[in-house]
């Protein structure tokens, strides 16, 4: 099921009818605020009330005109500017950014949000898509990292090489987001099964740890998995770190509950909130992430 959701995600006559299908906007609702940046802002205040900071992302990727990256550019210094009120941070795809077109202007346009990242004392983080864009996406973090503190960039557990990038990434005092891995990759360079994915998960967060406390360094688990967090939590503990420096990431619409529950016990918690109408491949990720929410796209074709 994982498979064939993941090859729906890129199949492009899909993309450009499955929006269209009434009853998938509705669908997709359950795990977007709404469409438009408002409703995120909205959310995101709701949430800061209850103690869950925010992480905005709009949806998009492999942007294929310079000129629509410059449009999402402009689109986060406006959100940059507008959400300091709610201590919110960013995450941008680099392909969102034009780096199917030219390096050197999504570099460009990384470095311009960060600026406007660091103006509104906010935080830049960097997705980590499929693995064609992993060694780029690394590199440009790494070129960013020297010039701007406020960025950090998510790895994924289920990719092999990801234990000897975060030894490259730590000299640099990288922030790091710790993710399980959203993609169809193959067996040659991904962990396959979800017991081993879990098991490197667990391995680079024991790695990570005591870096993140010696070093001052920013690890952010961004996961659902609760019982993951309290494994590496129980090691963060034995080493004398803080519940507000413990931090986790989860997404909108998912185990809310949970990062309620995370934050009244006082662990650093952020929602990540996805809005725009670019969702179609994002939303058959979370599909693939979970079949079983497919009963749920099922429920929205009854009356
Ligand atoms: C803040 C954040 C940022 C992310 N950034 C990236 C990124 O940059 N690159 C990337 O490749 N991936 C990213 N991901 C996605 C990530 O790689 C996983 O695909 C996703 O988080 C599901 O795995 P999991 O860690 O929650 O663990 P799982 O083992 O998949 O899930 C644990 C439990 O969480 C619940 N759950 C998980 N997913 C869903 C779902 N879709 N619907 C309903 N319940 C669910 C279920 O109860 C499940 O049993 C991000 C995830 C988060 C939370």
């Amino acid at each position: 099921m994982r498979a064939l959701f993941l090859w729906a995600a890129g199949n492009r006559w899909l993309a450009t009818h499955v929006p269209r299908w009434r009853f998938a906007r509705r669908a997709v609702k359950r795990f977007l605020p709404g469409e438009g940046f408002e409703a995120a802002l909205k959310a995101a205040t709701d949430f800061k009330a209850r103690g869950v900071g925010a992480l905005f992302t709009l949806l998009g990727e492999n942007v294929t005109d310079l000129a629509d990256a410059n449009r999402v550019v402009e689109h986060y210094e406006e959100v940059l500017a507008a959400s300091a009120g709610v201590e919110a941070e960013v995450s941008v795809k680099p392909t969102q950014l034009g780096l199917d077109i030219d390096p050197d202007a999504a570099y460009a346009n990384l470095l311009r949000l960060a600026r406007a990242a660091a103006n509104a004392k906010s935080f830049l983080w960097i997705d980590m898509e499929g693995s064609a864009y992993t060694e780029r996406t690394l590199d440009l973090y790494k070129t960013l990292r020297a010039e701007h503190a406020n960025v950090g960039v998510a790895l994924q557990a289920y990719l092999h090489r990801t234990v000897s990038d975060v030894a490259t990434l730590l000299p640099l005092k990288a922030a790091i987001r710790l993710v399980k891995g959203a993609y169809a990759e193959p067996a040659e360079i991904a962990f396959m099964r979800k017991r081993e994915v879990d098991e490197n998960y667990l391995a680079l967060c024991a790695f990570l740890l005591p870096e993140v406390k010696r070093r001052n360094l920013r690890l952010v688990l961004a996961t659902h998995d609760t019982v993951l967090i309290a494994k590496a939590w129980r090691f963060a503990q034995a080493l004398g770190m803080e519940r507000a420096h413990f931090e986790v990431a989860m997404l909108y619409g998912i185990r809310t509950d949970e990062q309620l529950r995370l934050a009244r016990e006082g662990y650093g918690v952020r929602c990540l909130i996805a809005y725009g109408d670019a969702w179609y491949a994002w939303y058959l990720r979370r599909l693939a992430e979970r079949p079983a929410n497919m009963w749920f796209v099922a429920r929205q074709l009854l009356p």
